[in-house]
Order: structure tokens, then C-alpha cells, then sequence
């Protein structure tokens, strides 16, 4: 079981924005952006490699509340980056997948320090 797991199941406490039936979202605590939240699925699946072909609803649905939390909060125009980290060159460090969002200023050029 990972940290987000128990985020999940409400044994760990964390700053949650958004919940439905599939996803959860909560703020990331060490925060890359002045925005920073993790859309996380409730259906475990530790890796992007570990999403079946046939079923790939579930990493739409992380991006469908992504985009609908930043209208919602007025910074959809602006603009604003989703972040899916995979395994180790990845960066991943939690193995249960999720899509970070990242907005309220300018992000830079993807992949520059
Ligand atoms: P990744 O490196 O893509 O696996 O992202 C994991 C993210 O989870 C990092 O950005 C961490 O800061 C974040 N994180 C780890 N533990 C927590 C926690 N308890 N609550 C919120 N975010 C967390």
C-alpha cells in the first residue's frame, strides 16, 4: 500500500480538492508550481505500464478533472502543465499512478531546469 492509498482510505490526512467515485485529487506537499495537486485514480494501478490496453478510461478521467479543476479555480486560460511520471528515469517515487497538475505562473520550458 502506498501514502496515497491511505490519503485514500482517510488514514493519512491530506489537503483534498476533488473526489468521485474513480479519482481523488489533494494538494502535493512539496509543491513544484504555486498550484500543485495530484489527481490520483481509487482503482489501483502502480504504474502507467500497469493500465490495461483495454481499459484506459481511467487515465482520461485524471485529466478530465485536471482540466475541470483549473476552470473551476479561473486559471484554465491561463494555462497550466499535467505531469505523469513512470518508474525510475521517470522520477516516479509513488507507485501509485497519478497526474500531477501544475499552474499559477509561468512553467518555463518543459524538461529545463
Ligand atoms: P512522483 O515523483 O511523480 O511519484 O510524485 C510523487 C509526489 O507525491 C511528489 O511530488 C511528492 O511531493 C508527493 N507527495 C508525497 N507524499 C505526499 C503526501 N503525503 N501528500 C501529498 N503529496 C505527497
Amino acid at each position: 500500500m502506498t501514502i496515497f492509498h491511505k490519503i485514500i482510505r482517510r488514514e493519512i490526512p491530506a489537503d483534498i480538492v476533488f473526489e468521485d467515485d474513480h479519482v481523488i485529487a489533494f494538494r502535493d506537499i512539496a509543491p513544484q508550481a504555486p498550484v500543485h495537486v495530484l489527481f490520483v485514480p481509487k482503482q489501483d494501478f502502480a504504474t502507467l505500464n500497469d493500465v490495461p490496453a483495454e481499459s484506459p478510461e481511467i487515465v482520461g478521467r485524471l485529466a478530465v478533472a485536471a482540466a475541470r479543476y483549473a476552470r473551476e479555480q479561473g486559471f484554465a486560460e491561463d494555462g497550466y502543465r499535467i505531469v505523469m511520471n513512470c518508474n525510475s528515469d521517470g522520477g516516479q517515487t509513488v507507485f501509485q499512478i497519478h497526474l500531477h497538475l501544475l499552474a499559477g505562473a509561468p512553467l518555463g520550458r518543459f524538461g529545463t531546469p
